[in-house]
């Protein structure tokens, strides 16, 4: 069977309108798709209006939250999008995007881009302004060539046009998501780059604070990523959950769609939500 529980529409920083995604999705083969949009439950709300037969919608949101001095993502799956926890949550996410992208922009207009803020709005639309929005706007301008150098010299952590956020705590977003009925899943557990030892220490509180999933795919992997990822779920009891990340169809992202028999037996989050 092939699902996806990670993907990007244009309600976040996809480029697909939610319909067209899921769409896309049945086109490929698949039986369910999650769409998982930064801090937002509008690309599934939207979707959820034109239903298309033969393919499974699952509620989805990739929530930013703070560990320590790192940005953790968190993927709701399943959860009820009119639970007022949660609405109260991506209330505050909001907030706290607009406060970024206005520093951003004023940090952008400094170095000599302005016009940053009007820019990403425009590609954002009503949706939450993201960095990529920045990225695409600085191309566009042609201050840089690529969105990849965009984040290298301008909005990658720690460069000069970026800003770091008090996001909410990891245990605070996860409970909203349990709060919410919702499976709680650690999105990309390799792409933070910490020790063997450090995501345990991340996994353990994860699960403390109620998480029960976690990526064994996300995107492109190679085969030993994947084989450590399982391994990591079984040490730390967590289900393996698996999705593309798909934003938009460009050659380095990968294609929606994930054979779920790369679990191999193991205890799965679709189990828990198809
Ligand atoms: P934000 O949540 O607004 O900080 O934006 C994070 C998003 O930026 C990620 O979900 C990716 O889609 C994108 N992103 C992060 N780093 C890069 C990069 N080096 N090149 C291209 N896109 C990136
Ligand atoms: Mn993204
Ligand atoms: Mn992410
Ligand atoms: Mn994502």
């Amino acid at each position: 069977m092939l699902i996806d529980f990670h993907t990007h529409s244009n309600a976040s920083d996809g480029a697909l309108p939610p319909v067209e995604l899921v769409r896309r999705a049945k086109g490929l083969g698949l039986q369910a798709l999650a769409i998982t949009d930064h801090d937002t439950l509008a690309g599934w709300r939207e979707a959820s209006k034109t239903p298309v037969e033969g393919i499974t919608l699952v509620p989805g949101v990739e929530l930013s939250c703070r560990w320590g001095g790192a940005t953790i993502h968190v993927v709701g799956l399943g959860v009820d999008g009119d639970n007022p926890r949660l609405a109260a949550l991506l209330l505050q996410l909001d907030r706290l995007r607009r406060d970024r992208a206005a520093k951003i922009a004023a940090k952008l207009d400094k170095l000599g881009m302005p016009g940053a803020i009007e820019g990403a709005q425009l590609l954002a639309g009503d949706g939450p302004i993201c960095r990529p929005h920045f990225a695409h706007w600085l191309v566009s301008q042609g201050y840089v060539e690529t969105v990849g150098k965009a984040f290298d010299k301008w909005l990658g952590d720690g460069k000069p046009g970026d800003s770091k956020t008090q996001w909410p705590q990891l245990d605070e977003s996860v409970s909203a998501i349990t709060a919410a009925g919702g499976v709680a899943t650690l999105a990309h557990p390799l792409k933070y780059r910490f020790t063997r030892s450090k995501l345990r220490a991340l996994c353990s509180d994860f699960t403390t604070a109620g998480g029960s999933g976690i990526e064994i795919v996300n995107g492109r992997q190679s085969t030993v990523d994947i084989t450590n990822l399982k391994r990591l779920s079984q040490e730390m009891g967590l289900a393996v959950s698996v999705g593309s990340d798909f934003h938009r169809d460009w050659v380095y992202g990968a294609e929606l769609g994930v054979d779920t028999d790369i679990a191999g037996g193991l205890p799965t989050v679709w189990e828990m939500l198809l």
